[in-house]
């Protein structure tokens, strides 16, 4: 990790200025998000406050601090302003400094990155309406493509995440489809069916398989928790997006223990 490499005080000051550029990342992704799931036009210009109308200012878009100074009120009116928008700053905030020690100031870093603004953004919505939204997909199938030349493995190793994608994606299709029949019910939605194909193009065979356990072990958790196994769906988006990023910190550590045992 060439990160650590460097003095630990230009460490500490690269961390902190990571948190505040996720923060303001994140800041956009949960207004993005809040947007989709209402089918607003997703740059419908200026924030505002829900309340009042009021336009936010500089001074009321500060990531973390202006939330912390203003105690979570409109500047205006006083409306509370939901606890979530700072703890959607705070959590991407520390991601993005999670992202730059695990894996340096590096491409890797920088598209691994922008793949979890993708999966924070469709775990929002999916959370909200039930629904992934395909732009996002599309985009963290893009920012692959895009980072690819410059993070070139050979084009065995390309093709291996492409097969992953479509394999894990039409597997689960196929599975999804043959429950159907037998349940005549919708089992999994269309958009956890991609997002399993972007994961596996993401991931590869190995670390998408542990991604996909972890996936359904959070998902029975959630489904435990949230007690809603009956017929409402079900977001499932979150808990594969969470297990995703687990894997893309540490699936190739562990795949690599994991085929250790065997030789
Ligand atoms: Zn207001």
């Amino acid at each position: 990790m060439p990160v650590f490499d460097l003095p630990p005080g230009l460490i500490v000051r690269c961390v902190i200025l990571c948190v505040f550029l996720g923060a303001a990342a994140g800041s956009f992704l949960h207004c993005a998000a809040y947007r989709i799931a209402r089918r607003e036009p997703f740059a419908k210009g200026r924030s505002r406050c829900p309340e009042c109308g009021h336009t936010l200012g500089v001074i009321d878009l500060i990531p973390l601090v202006s939330w912390l100074m203003l105690r979570g009120r409109c500047r205006r009116c006083g409306a509370k302003i939901p606890a979530r928008y700072f703890l959607a700053e705070l959590f991407f905030g520390a991601l993005t400094a999670a992202a730059l020690l695990r894996f340096g100031p590096t491409v890797l870093c920088l598209r691994n990155w922008l793949f979890l603004g993708c999966l924070f953004l469709l775990s929002m919505v999916d959370a909200e309406i039930c629904e992934i939204p395909d732009g996002a997909l599309l985009a963290a199938v893009l920012i692959w493509l895009a980072a690819l030349p410059l993070l070139w493995g050979g084009a065995a190793d390309a093709l291996l995440h492409v097969a992953a994608g479509v394999a894990y994606g039409g597997g689960i299709l196929l599975v999804s489809l043959i429950t159907d029949r037998l349940l005549k019910k919708e089992s999994l939605g269309g958009g956890d069916v991609k997002l399993l194909a972007v994961i596996g193009l993401y991931l590869g065979f190995m670390p998408a398989l542990f991604a996909l356990i972890f996936a359904c072990i959070l998902g029975l958790l959630q489904a435990f928790a949230t007690k809603k196994t009956g017929g409402k769906q079900f977001p499932f988006g979150p808990a594969l997006s969470a297990a995703a990023a687990l894997m893309l910190f540490f699936g190739q550590p562990l795949a690599d223990w994991y085929l250790g045992l065997f030789l």
